[in-house]
């Protein structure tokens, strides 16, 4: 098992590990701060570097769906750390700094839409969410307005838990049709932005709205008779 540090602290971009496994192009650490692919938001790249100070790419990080391993994935023509040695796991921090900023991002704009979420993407560059609101279009430049006023706010944003009972007594805390909340032996990591939103999330998040920045709903696309895509980018 891997023991995941992003979840302790977000921020932390770094840390010493030893290699328990090597699948096919997949490296499995003892501890990681690479956040694999899940909830929509993209896995993170960085590299490894070995103790004669050789530097392995990691083009992305999965947990496979079988095995549950956590596999910091290697590109091709890299040679592969041997299992047992010990290696610095270091992140693109400043991608996955975006993806936190969107991300927390998100669940402001899950706020302030009356739907439930079908779909979503987090990605550096943009990030979006679709809903289920088959009669209303929300309007572009008041939707900016509406969540760039929650962001100035610089609402606290922290995590906690429920366990699975509560959970299942309180379905509507659940927002996501399409993304089942992370169940870690029975307890469910919770994230509260101060006043404004409370959900069941497994990701990574800023701590304070304002460190997402300003924002611009980029566009909201129809998909099928009942989803609306509302796309999010940086105002940058
Ligand atoms: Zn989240």
């Amino acid at each position: 098992m891997t023991r995941l540090l992003f979840r302790e602290d977000a921020y932390q971009q770094s840390c010493a590990a030893r290699v328990i496994s090597v699948q096919d192009r997949g490296v499995e650490l003892d501890q990681t701060v690479f956040y694999a692919t899940s909830g929509g938001q993209a896995g993170d790249c960085g590299v490894l570097r070995c103790g004669d100070g050789r530097e392995i790419p990691v083009t992305t990080t999965i947990k496979d769906r079988e095995s549950g391993r956590y596999l910091h994935m290697i590109a091709d023509g890299h040679d592969l750390p041997d299992t047992g040695s010990s290696i610095e796991a270091m992140l693109d921090w400043e991608t996955r700094y975006r993806h936190m900023r969107f991300h927390t991002c998100l669940h402001l704009l899950c706020a302030v839409i009356d739907g439930s979420v079908t779909g979503g993407n987090i990605a550096s560059h943009k990030s979006r969410l679709d809903f289920d609101i088959p009669d209303t279009v929300p309007d572009k430049d008041a939707l900016t307005d509406q969540i760039n006023a929650l962001i100035a706010r610089n609402a606290r944003v922290f995590d906690g838990e429920i366990s699975e009972a509560e959970l299942r007594a309180n379905p509507e805390l659940v927002r996501t049709m399409s993304v089942s909340p992370p169940m870690d032996g029975g307890v469910i990591r919770t994230i509260t932005i101060e006043g404004i939103d409370y959900q069941p999330c497994g990701g990574t998040h800023v701590r304070q709205t304002s460190e997402i920045g300003k924002i611009i709903v980029a566009k909201i696309e129809k998909k099928g008779r009942q989803n609306r895509r509302i796309n999010i980018v940086f105002d940058e």
